[in-house]
């Protein structure tokens, strides 16, 4: 079966990456609110990734085009600094490992320019390598790992799917930061809907409080259409958060977080508001910017519903 280039779904800090697939899909097709639930993992051929790569040294070196390569690789690279590759799609550390150093290997060798490699990983992609496994990637330019915590609520995670509880989350960082891998990782605001709102802020908090890692990226819940969470709201049986008490809810996780060196941001484009900042130094900072958007309750303030993406 021909493998099928998946669309571009990546952290708001990736955008000026080559968008590399490997797999299609998500290995962890059981998150009941996300895009990617019940997908097919279809995973690239060897030879197909270093085909792209070829093409990808040879139009970077020289501008030069050939006619058998899809239009979309020169669409990508065309404004490509040849410093950053994002490995798609859902959870490329799936790819079987013999198989991703060869890639790696292949890669810098064809673009030596290529600084830093990003992917998406599952907790259990990231728990089936060893410490070791991690570092070898590592000093194959694999600079930055992004997960899904979601939420720290243990009966949450298991509510929506995910597969792993709190521990494992925190086991998979654990790892990743002596491999010295950078970690990012995702929470998302309302996931608990209305009644679950203070278990999820508070487990979530103590979570990524212990995990201390280098990044959290906030989203906010966007439901999407055919999922089975999608289905629980229109049965009413999930309540889903106003665009206020989402906010309340990041404010109540940034005050009861603390981290040794972490960069948190809501800049992606699912959120109402656009909080970033250093932790712990920026700490006060973020929390009297939430404060003052809550106590205006100004609908002006926030992103328009038809402006936020997934
Ligand atoms: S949330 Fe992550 S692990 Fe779960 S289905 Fe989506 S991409 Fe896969």
């Amino acid at each position: 079966m021909s493998f099928n280039r998946p669309d571009i779904i990546r952290p708001p800090s990736e955008w000026r990456s080559y968008f590399l697939p490997l797999t299609s899909g998500c290995s962890n097709n059981t998150c009941t609110f996300c895009a990617y639930y019940g997908s097919k993992l279809q995973t690239r051929d060897v030879a197909d990734v270093k085909g792209e790569i070829d093409a990808l040294a040879l139009f970077t070196g020289s501008r030069i085009r050939l006619p058998s390569v899809p239009g979309v690789v020169y669409a990508i690279a065309q404004d490509w600094d040849g410093k950053r590759i994002f490995l798609q799609d859902g959870d490329a550390l799936v790819y079987p490992f013999a198989k991703l150093m060869e890639v790696l290997q292949y890669l810098n060798e064809k673009i030596p320019s290529v600084e830093r490699i990003g992917t998406y990983a599952t907790p259990q992609d990231i728990l089936r390598r060893s410490v070791d496994e991690l570092k070898e990637l590592r000093r194959l330019k694999l600079g930055i790992l992004y997960t899904g915590l979601e939420t720290g609520d243990d009966e949450l995670l298991q509510k929506i799917g995910k597969g792993v509880t709190s521990d494992e989350v925190i086991e998979a960082g654990n790892k990743v930061k002596e491999a010295r891998i950078s970690f990012s990782v995702t929470i998302i605001l309302g996931l608990g809907g209305v009644e679950r709102s203070q278990k999820h802020a508070s487990e979530t908090s103590r979570v990524i409080t212990e995990m201390d890692p280098d990044y959290v990226g906030a989203l906010t819940l966007t439901l999407v259409p055919g999922t089975p969470l999608y289905g629980q709201r229109e049965r009413n049986e999930f309540h889903p958060l106003s665009p206020f008490q989402s906010l309340e809810e990041l404010k109540l996780i940034v005050e009861n977080s603390s981290f040794s060196d972490c960069f948190f941001s809501s800049m992606h484009a699912s959120n109402y508001l656009s909080v970033r900042g250093k932790l712990p130094q920026d700490k006060e900072i973020m929390l009297k910017q939430l404060a003052k958007v809550l106590a205006a309750r100004d609908p002006a303030l926030l992103r328009p519903e038809f402006l936020r993406g997934l």
